[in-house]
C-alpha cells in the first residue's frame, strides 16, 4: 500500500490563508496549502467596457490565472498557455457558482488569480483565494467556494497530492474539485487519469471533509480581519 512521509493519507498540506494583501485591489486574498501559493486580486463589479458588450439583465465575472515565471524550477513563458486559459475558464466556471451577476447589470468582476510559486493543486487554490477575494470585495455571495485536489496515488485514495505525488511512477489520478460548503453543491470536477466508481466516491468523500476543513480557515480569515478593523473604529 501506497504511504507518505509526513501525513495522513486523507490529511491535507498546512494550510494559511490571508485578506487583503492588495490594498490597490477592491478585494483580495492569499491562500497557501504546502508549497503551493495563490493570490487573488478582485477589481468592481466596474463598468464593463466597450460599452457593446454591456448586459443591462446581467454582469459577467472574468477570470485570469497565471503562473509567475519563477513558481517552478523551470521557468515558465510568459503569457497566455492553452492551460492557463482552460484553468481560467474552469475556475470562473467554478466561482459563478457563489455570485448572482444578475445584481450587477452593465458590469464586470474582475479576478486576478497569480500562482507565486507551484507544488500541484494550483487551480484549486487559486479559487480558494479568489472566493475569499470577492467576499474581502464586499461582492454579495450564497456562499464562499472551497477546492481541493482528491485521487489515487498506486493503490491508495488520497486527498491534496503534491506534484511529486501527481508524478508518481506506480501511477497517478488527480481529480480537483471545488464546492460550496454550505449546501454541498459542486462546480468543478475534472479527473486527469482513472478511478473505479467506487474509488471517485470515496475520494469525493475526502474531498468534501477536507473543503469543509478549508471553508473554516476561510471563514475564520475573513472574520480576522473584519474583527479587527471594527474594533479599531
Ligand atoms: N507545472 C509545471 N510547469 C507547468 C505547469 C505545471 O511544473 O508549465 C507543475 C506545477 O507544480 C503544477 C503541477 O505541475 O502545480 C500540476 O499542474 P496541473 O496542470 O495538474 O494543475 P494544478 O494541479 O496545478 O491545478
Amino acid at each position: 500500500m501506497y504511504k507518505r512521509k509526513s501525513r495522513k493519507l486523507d490529511e491535507p498540506r498546512e494550510m494559511e490563508a490571508k485578506v487583503g494583501i492588495i490594498k490597490r485591489a477592491d478585494g483580495s486574498a492569499m491562500f497557501k496549502i504546502g508549497n503551493t501559493i495563490a493570490m487573488a486580486a478582485v477589481y468592481g463589479p466596474r463598468n464593463l467596457y466597450p460599452k457593446f458588450m454591456q448586459n443591462p439583465e446581467k454582469g459577467i465575472l472574468r477570470v485570469n490565472y497565471n503562473m509567475f515565471s519563477f513558481s517552478v524550477s523551470e521557468r515558465i513563458r510568459p503569457g497566455p498557455s492553452r492551460r492557463s486559459k482552460e484553468i481560467s475558464l474552469v475556475s470562473e466556471n467554478a466561482l459563478l457558482s457563489c455570485l448572482n451577476l444578475e445584481e450587477f447589470p452593465n458590469s464586470v468582476i474582475d479576478v486576478y488569480i497569480e500562482i507565486l510559486q507551484a507544488d500541484a493543486g494550483t487551480r484549486c487554490a487559486g479559487i480558494c483565494a479568489a472566493s475569499m477575494a470577492l467576499a474581502d470585495a464586499g461582492i454579495p455571495m450564497r456562499d464562499l467556494v472551497s477546492a481541493i485536489s482528491v485521487g489515487k496515488v498506486g493503490d491508495a485514495i488520497v486527498v491534496d497530492l503534491d506534484k511529486e505525488e501527481e508524478d508518481y511512477e506506480g501511477g497517478s489520478t488527480d481529480m480537483p474539485i471545488a464546492m460550496m460548503p454550505r449546501n454541498g453543491k459542486i462546480s468543478l470536477l475534472q479527473m486527469d487519469g482513472n478511478m473505479s466508481k467506487e474509488d471517485i466516491k470515496k475520494a469525493l468523500e475526502l474531498g468534501r471533509n477536507t473543503c469543509n476543513k478549508i471553508y473554516e480557515l476561510q471563514k475564520r480569515t475573513l472574520k480576522e480581519k473584519y474583527m479587527v478593523e471594527v474594533e479599531n473604529e
